[in-house]
């Protein structure tokens, strides 16, 4: 008798979810991350009243019900909703696309002479099937705002040209002849109050964890404790990067603590030139109401500057580069992985899927129906 029914690699969204499933369908599970605290990359702290989002920002959005009604047993969430900034040396515009850009950008007023402007534009690009990013994002919204909005920032983000990337990528931002800056097309957004670390300790309150622990370092022990595994990590390096290790893109962060109520007066602001070295600063104060639990200013403002790198050993792994090449690889894997009985590979790491979190949790839950029922 094995002492767990499941040992779950990754205190991350997709191992706490699975693990809170597991729990209540009453079986015995320990959690396990190398990292020395739970919730993987939508870890928040705390520090000067401020939800600091370690890894990135992550702003809960979906059209899943169930998924909502989910995620909302474990967190009260707040209404916030993202309208982001795009800085082109110097000049604002609103994002995603819609009739503010194209106003911004070309002085039109109307849907019909915005939908005119774009025609024209990919005509003449000469675009009529798009084959890659830049095709996409040029046939959906023209040269110009591909040009200021889209190309450096992208090729700052995936250190490649954006004719070499998936047209997929481009397609996550929404373009509309409204004038609607509500970044996400999505029935329930927010962002849970007291952070999204909160949210994940609920998930997994009354179920063993251990931080700071490396699986792969002792694989034979820990697998000896459970009759099956849930391994949330990259899943080349679980099969000891043996067909080469797959590309991923990693992120880094400058955090500033200033003395100042407010910075730049939005939650996230993305740079979009190329010569700007980072691709977004996040004042993370407005992810929520930037008030105290009395309701008083908060007087300081947390901001992280993002900088995007190619992923080495030994780096943190953020996003899976899904382009073809990656893909087969990925698809090698995969075949590995079919023939592990006993583990099942889960979240964006485990299956090389740039995955949102309502898609993260949702999979588990899946996962999940699938194994307990
Ligand atoms: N993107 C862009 N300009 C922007 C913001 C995004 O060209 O100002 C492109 C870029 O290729 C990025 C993709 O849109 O990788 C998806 O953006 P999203 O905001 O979904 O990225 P995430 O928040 O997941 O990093």
């Amino acid at each position: 008798m094995k002492p767990y029914d499941y040992l779950i690699v990754g205190a991350g969204l997709f191992g706490a979810v699975f693990a809170e499933r597991a729990k209540s369908a009453g079986k015995k599970c320990l959690v396990i991350d190398r990292r020395d605290h739970i919730a993987g990359n939508v870890y928040t702290y705390e520090h000067e009243d401020i939800h600091v989002h370690m890894y990135g920002p992550h702003i809960f959005h979906t059209n899943d019900t169930e998924v909502w009604k989910y995620v909302n047993r474990f967190a009260k969430f707040n209404n916030f909703k993202l309208g982001t900034i795009a800085n082109y040396r110097g000049e604002i515009f609103s994002l995603p696309f819609n009739m503010y850009t194209f106003n911004k950008m070309w002085g039109v007023l109307t849907p019909e002479q915005a939908q005119a402007k774009i025609v024209e534009q990919r005509k003449a690009a000469g675009i009529i099937e798009p084959h890659n990013l830049e095709e996409q994002a040029i046939s959906l919204v023209g040269t110009d705002i591909y040009e200021k909005l889209i190309k450096g920032y992208t090729e700052k983000q995936w250190g490649r040209e954006c004719k070499d990337l998936p047209l997929f990528i481009i397609k996550r931002l929404p373009v509309r002849l409204t004038y609607d800056n509500n970044y996400f097309n999505a029935l329930y957004q927010g962002i849970p109050i007291g952070g999204y670390t909160k949210m994940v300790e609920h998930m997994l309150d009354g179920i063993e964890v251990q931080l700071g622990v490396d699986y792969l370092k002792r694989k034979n022990d820990y697998d000896s404790l459970a009759g099956k595994v849930i391994y949330t990590g990259p899943i080349d390096e679980y099969f000891g990067y043996q067909m080469g290790a797959l590309e991923y893109r990693s992120v880094r962060f400058e955090v500033e603590t200033l003395n100042k109520l407010n910075y730049q007066g939005n939650a996230i602001v993305n740079y979009t030139e190329r010569e700007i070295p980072y691709t977004r600063i996040i004042e993370h104060k407005w992810f929520g109401n930037g008030k105290d639990e009395a309701g008083n200013d908060l007087q300081k403002t947390v901001i992280s500057r993002e900088y995007s790198a190619e992923w080495k050993l030994g780096d943190e792994p953020y996003y899976p580069v899904n382009d073809e090449k990656n893909q087969e690889l990925y698809a090698k894997y995969r075949a590995f992985a079919a023939r592990e009985p006993n583990v099942i590979f889960g979240g964006r790491l485990g299956e090389y899927r740039y995955y949102d979190m309502d898609q993260v949790v949702k999979a588990a839950i899946c996962a999940g129906n699938r194994e307990l029922s």
